[in-house]
């Protein structure tokens, strides 16, 4: 047993007693049906060693950790262009907030949050019908992962459908204000698959390889991304991963990080590895509440951080 898997598994001994804490997110009533009691780490080293904990091999509704892969996408199609459609400063408010983009004449403040997604989701749109757009993201994913058995939980994708009010809000404010190329309904029914997509730990710290690498997954040998972009993804991670939470995120864990309302997180240890973690009970800004636990104590106990040895 190496130390990292020693590590590993001492924080799941030590947060395992606390799980079901938190507030599981039901605003998706698909979402309310996840056992609270569900806890997984996996690490998964830029040498290829991979370390888990608990539920680490069940899939979960990855939601806005998606957003980071469709921001790569795009980024890959659009270029810096992409840009012009979402900004890049921490929003300061919750992930599904109206009142800046009304003020902000209907450019998000970042990828991350609800309306920036679907801006950048309205990108990969383009050219495909909404079923090509959904194809092309599921196997990105899955190239990413280098696993073939990714799928979208089409349960969690209609429970978004039918309930996700304030996205519908958001994308038709947008469109108000010229900022969407497509209707609010095509972009909406990509983003809310993208958000269904359901991913192990193990699977999701895969994906997230690439980000620790300098853009190359170090697995496959692909290069997904250049140095520079890998860079920018992680600087975007780290100051707006965690919506209203991203500074005490920085702050208590120091490395970039993405959370999703399912209570997964990725965070990348640039050079070391990709970590991804999941807990369903979510703490007052909306991320998973021993997930966050668990990675301050991984980041302590192993010295990563983006601020210093
Ligand atoms: N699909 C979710 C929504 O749009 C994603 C939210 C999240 O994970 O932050 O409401």
């Amino acid at each position: 047993m190496t130390d990292l898997q020693a590590i590993v598994e001492d924080i799941h001994a030590a947060l395992l007693p606390r799980r079901g804490e938190g507030r599981v997110a039901d605003y998706i009533p698909q979402l309310a049906h996840v056992d609270a009691r569900r806890f997984g780490i996996a690490v998964v080293t830029v040498d290829g060693a991979v370390h888990l904990a608990g539920d680490a091999e069940e899939p979960f509704s990855i939601q806005s950790i998606s957003k980071v892969f469709t921001l790569t996408l795009a980024l890959g199609k659009h270029g810096e262009a992409l840009w012009k459609r979402v900004g890049r400063e921490p929003s300061g408010l919750a992930f599904d907030s109206i009142v800046q983009l009304e003020r902000e004449e209907g450019l998000p403040r970042n990828p991350f949050i609800n309306a920036g997604a679907i801006a950048v989701t309205d990108l990969v749109l383009a050219g495909h019908t909404p079923k090509e757009a959904i194809g092309e993201i599921v196997r990105f994913v899955r190239y990413l992962a280098d696993e073939d058995d990714i799928i979208v939980d089409q349960a969690v994708a209609r429970s978004e459908q039918a309930t996700g009010f304030r996205n519908f809000a958001l994308a038709n404010f947008m469109r108000a204000f010229g900022r969407l190329d497509h209707p609010a309904e095509l972009v909406l029914g990509v983003y809310f698959h993208q958000c269904a997509l359901a991913m192990s730990c193990r699977q999701l710290a895969r994906a997230g390889l690439f980000l620790a690498a300098n853009g190359r997954n170090p697995l496959t040998g692909h290069r997904v991304v250049s140095h520079l972009r890998a860079r920018r993804i992680n600087a975007l991670m780290l100051t707006c991963g965690h919506y209203d939470g991203s500074g005490d995120f920085a702050y208590r864990v120091g490395l970039p990080a993405k959370s999703g309302v399912g209570g997964g997180i990725l965070a990348v240890a640039p050079g070391k590895a990709s970590i991804a973690v999941w807990s369903p009970g979510l703490n007052e800004n909306g991320n998973s509440l021993l997930g966050s636990l668990a990675l301050e104590m991984l980041a302590a106990r192993t010295g990563w951080s983006v601020f210093g040895a």
